[in-house]
């Protein structure tokens, strides 16, 4: 059972590069992180478009021919988790379709909280859907519209679109890239060579050399083509609600999102974690990879050394099963080894992003204590999540979370642990800079700033039922 929040997307796309399908490769790369599921490119060269698709990791999707075989000066690409059910080389992206406009690929990191009331309408209308994805109704949308120009017909149907979305969609000659009023998702805006990138997260662009330029404002539509950048702001205003987790766990720490380092934030989360809920230790010690910023930052305000007294396996694949389930915990052994002469007679603090359904946790703590540790201390830099997310973040049901079934006394005797403390919502707010107000807090608060349907059962995130599986 997964015990993190999932990222489910991760976009790119470039204009006006001889290399733009090779540089979009690279660029998913960089994006792996954002979804591992699937991975997808459409290139563009003036006339006509070039898709390939394929389940699995960036490499595993491409190879040179299938990379030579997209041509053309611009490219969009896609990385993609799926939720349970919907892992279908079908509901890869780009999905690309040809209509009365001409051929149109479209990228989606987020996920649109009307798709299945305008779906429905759709299906009522004609539309005989493809996927199974929210994505596929900004296309119809998009088929359907009577504008005279792809550009307002475009804008057209995004304008009927509610919830996350972070876009890059491409024609035969024009990219463009998209950001919900709200600016729940990251997307920025690089240079290269003379030209345009955009990509969810910078590094990205640091990986192919490119310039960041800026982010694609929240509520901004921007066309780019030959005769360069038109910007379109077609959307009411709305209050932002940038995604603060993409601070604690999501982004890469080497980006920059919402113009701050992903790094300093989450460091200054655990210099903050420290002087909230200090204990004396003798050692700090992360939970590979997420903790390890935060963990830095505790260290450095608390005094206790960091070392690194569980290493992790990264090569564990992502469909790794236990050959006997009787063994207990044998996962969580696959993907984490002790350093028992780090951690023996030690006063351990262990440091997370976070605690989802605690089960993980409750391992690790076993496996340190196992090592010899005299106390073990966890600490969370953000607040427990209560609530799941309905923007684009791939989440157990509100019941499976441990942070909302359980008080943090009884979440501290489940872990086993000494002793356990979260960073508060005003620390993680401050350590972004904001008052309440820019970023989203739903999954800690269980406030939802875009209404979304409410019965949890039926509504399933990227997983719109057909009416043949429902
Ligand atoms: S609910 Fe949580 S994970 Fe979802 S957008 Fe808001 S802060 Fe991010």
């Amino acid at each position: 059972m997964r015990d993190k929040f999932r990222d489910e997307c991760g976009v790119f796309g470039i204009f006006g590069h001889p290399d733009a399908a090779n540089l979009t490769y690279l660029g998913l790369y960089a994006l792996q992180h954002r979804g591992q599921e699937s991975a997808g490119i459409t290139s563009a060269d003036g006339k006509r478009l070039f898709l390939s698709r394929a389940m699995g990791y960036v490499s595993d999707a491409f190879d040179e021919a299938t990379l030579l075989s997209l041509k053309g000066p611009s490219a969009i690409g896609h990385v993609r988790y799926s939720t349970a059910g919907d892992s279908r080389l079908v509901n890869a992206q780009p999905i690309l379709i040809d209509c009365a406009h001409g051929e149109i690929s479209l990228c989606h990191n987020g996920n649109l909280v009307n798709a299945q009331e305008l779906r429905d309408e759709l299906v009522r209308r004609g539309s005989i859907f493809q996927t199974s994805s929210d994505t596929e109704v900004i296309l119809h949308l998009y088929a359907r519209s009577q504008a005279p120009m792809a550009e307002d017909a475009i804008i057209e149907s995004i304008s009927q679109v509610r919830g996350a979305f972070s876009l890059a969609m491409l024609t035969k000659d024009k990219l463009v890239a998209v950001r919900d009023p709200h600016g729940f998702r990251p997307l920025a805006i690089g240079e290269l060579d003379g030209a345009t990138i955009v990509c969810s997260e910078t590094c990205a662009l640091d990986l192919i050399g490119a310039t960041h330029v800026r982010d694609v404002e929240p509520g901004e539509v921007l066309v780019i083509d030959s005769t360069g950048m038109r910007s379109y702001k077609p959307f009411a205003d709305a209050p932002f609600e940038h995604c603060i987790f993409e601070h604690v766990y999501f982004a890469r720490p080497d980006s920059k999102v919402f113009g701050q380092s992903v790094n300093e934030v989450r460091t200054d989360l655990g210099r903050r974690l420290a002087r909230e809920a200090g204990v004396d230790a003798d050692v700090v010690v992360p939970i590979p990879d997420s903790g390890v910023c935060a963990a830095l930052g505790f260290a450095e305000e608390s005094g206790a050394p960091f070392k690194m007294g569980l290493i992790r396996n990264h090569y564990v694949g992502r469909t790794f099963i236990s050959p006997q389930q009787a063994i207990r915990n044998f996962k969580v052994k696959v993907k984490l080894n002790p350093v028992r002469s780090i951690l023996k007679g030690k006063r351990v603090v262990l440091v997370d992003d976070s605690i989802i359904r605690g089960t993980t946790s409750r391992n690790i703590v076993g496996m340190v204590r196992a090592a010899g540790a005299s106390e073990v201390h966890m600490r969370i830099s953000c607040p427990p999540t209560i609530s799941p997310c309905y923007y684009g973040i791939d989440t157990p049901r509100r019941s499976e979370l441990i942070g909302f079934t359980h008080t943090v006394a009884e979440i501290q005797e489940f872990l086993g642990a000494d002793s356990l403390a979260y960073l508060d919502i005003e620390g993680l707010l401050s350590a972004v800079g904001s008052r309440r107000g820019d970023y989203c807090t739903s999954c800690f608060t269980g406030k939802y700033p875009v209404e979304f349907p409410h019965d949890e059962n039926a509504y399933l995130q990227l997983a719109l039922k057909l009416p043949s599986e429902s």
